[in-house]
């Protein structure tokens, strides 16, 4: 049926992502239009929508400030005017006097009366029986007419044999009822339901399609889970020496949830298939550690390991706390970014390609140049929200498959993670080290500014450090450094007796990490910012962090910059800088990380605010977004999920028929 279209048309209808017959089926309507009823003319009163039927008593053109149709129209109980702005002269032709019309649309209190401006209308006989179903309403996009896409989606709907994909049990189970059933209540709700009631009416009919939507998500990434976890990797099992020696040399104890995570991680290293894992843990819960751990059992295997950080920053103070934990031990540690030489990167390479040295710490430079490795078996992905979702499986080798760790402080709501991160396991690091006080957050109009400099004053004099941190302007990279540049002399100006620091994403790599050593080191008081500094950068002695125009940031990255401070054992404050007026989601983000420490929680509430999109950077990623499922239905995503495993392990043909109706030809996009 759709072969038979024009190929403008059929591109249009791409458009609103119908490829295939069935796809006609699951686009559903906005809304409904009750035409099954004739309402009587003296019902009209101004804002009804209603279905009319009259005879048409004259038509003439008027001329106003333009020329207008105008129709009077009666039925047995009173008269109506029609008024068309535009019209040409067939209009004219149809609706002269003594034609009967039925017509449908909104009344308005007119000059002369009660009249509808250009109703949907169509000459009838009398006694023309009525339709026995509410009219739909599609979504759609031009030169699709709703008239084409009714009769285009019918015809599918008559040919439909609206094929049960769910077994029987399942469908008792959840209370579902059967897809051709609730295909057609929702195209062709039946007639006799009112405005208020049809929601209700159809719930359970969405909910089955919310169901299947899930179920299809459910069992494409389990699918790829299992593809993935049929390859053979190298089990990575080690005589332990270097991890005992590198625990015992730690001025710390791992915290309960640490050692949690890492016997997750040690026993999926020791499988001959590869690891999936993410780990989320909260700012400051102390990933790095597990990420070294992994590293030494790799390298206590006899294989090399890679980690990999979005920010040339963050690569290098992974590179230096690593590389200060592990060369007394006697272990070499590489490290590889774009903004080395051409022939130090070559050099590295090198000595990676021949296995002279078994762990690196990078950015993008280890995937996106040709680097080459003896033996990698076990690739880390840090803060991997800030890469694409999938392009956390990038960092693989020719060769061997590779054990992957992504690591996240993000933190994704626990419905987000059972649907959309179902093709991996996920540790969670559920506990902070101890000895931590909650970040005090103060929220300050920007008119209190020369208090707040004066309080970053008496901080650092009392020995501490501070991060200024500069607007967000998303529209101009240009002018958030040329805000940050006048932020910083404006600091240095007013405090004249501090070292005031300036690191943004426009410096080059050794300048960035050179303030970034001086900060580090104490010898720079007060570090003037771009968010660059948003992940895991690490100066424990800093405890003031201001933010300016806190209400242009998003409410992960407002915690993320938080994490900053309150990573030792002082007081922390962060003072999150607004400019009064606030508009009224401002002051409910703003409100949220006022009120709210844990990331979780932060990231729960930030998905009903902004929905998933934001999380898990569909536009990156290409995975579909949910169009019928609603992630606040942890109950439904939670059935969605047994009932997936149980299909995978019992209906394999269940399986085939349900994907191909819900993802034919997008497969490839979920299963990466
Ligand atoms: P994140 O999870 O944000 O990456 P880090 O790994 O940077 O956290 O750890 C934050 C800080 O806590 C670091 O200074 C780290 O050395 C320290 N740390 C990690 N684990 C512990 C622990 N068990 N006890 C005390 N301090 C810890
Ligand atoms: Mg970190």
């Amino acid at each position: 049926m759709l072969a038979g279209l024009a190929p403008a048309k059929r591109e249009r209808l791409e458009a609103l992502g119908i490829r295939r017959e069935s796809d006609l089926l699951l686009h559903l309507p906005l809304r409904y239009e009750d035409e099954t009823r004739i309402t009587p003319i003296a019902a009209a009163v101004p804002g009804l929508i209603a279905q009319f039927e009259a005879r048409v008593l004259e038509s003439r053109v008027e001329t106003r400030r333009r020329r207008e149709l105008v129709c009077r129209v009666a039925d047995d109980s009173g008269e109506l005017v029609l008024r068309f702005l535009n019209f040409y002269p067939s209009h004219l032709k149809a609706l002269r006097a003594g034609v009967r019309l039925r017509f449908y649309g909104e009344v308005r209190g007119g000059f002369f009366g009660y009249e509808l401006i250009h109703p949907r209308f169509r000459v009838v006989e009398e006694g023309e029986p009525l339709p026995s179903a509410l009219t739909p309403v599609y979504p759609t996009t031009t030169g699709l007419t709703q008239g084409f896409l009714r009769r285009l989606i019918g015809s599918a709907l008559e040919g439909c044999d609206g094929e049960e994909t769910l077994p029987a049990c399942v469908r008792a189970r959840h209370a579902l009822p059967s897809f051709a059933e609730s295909i057609h209540a929702l195209h062709r709700p039946p007639a006799g339901l009112s405005a208020a009631s049809i929601e209700a009416w159809l719930r359970p009919y969405r909910r089955r399609l919310a169901f299947d939507e899930l179920l299809a998500q459910q069992l494409s990434l389990r699918q790829a889970y299992a593809a993935r976890r049929a390859r053979a990797a190298p089990a990575l099992a080690g005589d332990g020496r270097l991890i005992r020696q590198f625990l015992a040399r730690l001025p710390f104890r791992l915290t309960a949830a640490q050692l949690r995570v890492w016997r997750e991680i040690e026993a999926d290293l020791a499988q001959e298939s590869p690891m999936q894992r993410l780990l989320q843990g909260d700012v400051g819960s102390g990933k790095t550690v597990i990420a070294a751990l992994a590293m030494l059992r790799a390298l206590e295997a006899g294989y090399q390991a890679a980690l990999m950080a979005p920010t040339e920053i963050l690569a290098e103070q992974h590179y230096r706390k690593l590389a200060a934990w592990l060369s007394p031990m006697g272990v070499e540690l590489a490290w590889l970014v774009g903004a080395q030489s051409k022939r130090t990167r070559q050099i590295i390479g090198d000595r990676l390609a021949r296995g002279e040295v078994s762990l690196v710490v990078g950015t993008h430079a280890l995937i996106e140049e040709e680097v080459e490795f003896a033996r990698l078996a076990l690739a880390i992905v840090d803060e991997q929200h800030r890469f694409g979702v999938r392009q956390r499986l990038a960092l693989k080798q020719k060769g061997i498959e590779t054990h992957q760790l992504a690591m996240s402080a993000t933190p994704i709501p626990r419905t987000l993670a059972m649907s959309y991160y179902a093709d991996l396991d996920v540790s969670v690091l559920d506990e902070l080290p101890p000895g931590r006080n909650p970040v005090a957050t103060k929220l300050v109009s920007a008119s209190r500014r020369d208090e707040v400099i004066a309080r970053l004053h008496a901080c650092c004099q009392a020995g501490r450090q501070a991060y200024w941190v500069c607007p967000l302007i998303e529209e101009s990279e240009a002018l958030q450094l040329k805000t940050a540049l006048e932020t910083h002399a404006l600091l240095r100006e007013k405090l004249p007796d501090l070292a005031v620091g300036l690191v943004h994403g426009r410096l080059k790599a050794e300048e960035k990490a050179a303030v970034m050593e001086a900060f580090a080191a104490g010898k720079i008081q007060l570090l003037v910012a771009t968010t660059v500094i948003e992940v895991g950068v690490d100066v424990p002695n800093a405890t003031l962090m201001v933010i300016e125009h806190a209400e242009r940031f998003g409410l992960a990255q407002l915690h993320q910059l938080r994490g900053r401070v309150g990573r030792g054992a002082a007081e922390s404050t962060c003072i999150l800088l607004y400019e009064a007026p606030l508009s009224a989601t401002a002051r409910q983000r703003l409100k949220i990380i006022y009120e709210n420490h844990d990331g979780f929680e932060i990231a729960r509430q930030d998905l009903l605010l902004r929905g998933p999109g934001e999380f898990i950077g569909s536009r990156q990623s290409g995975i579909p977004l949910l169009r019928f499922a609603d992630l606040a239905d942890e109950a439904l995503i939670e059935a969605a999920r047994e009932t997936a495993d149980e299909m995978l392990a019992q209906w394999p043909d269940s399986v085939a028929r349900h994907l191909e109706r819900w993802l034919a030809g997008r497969e490839a996009l979920l299963g990466a």
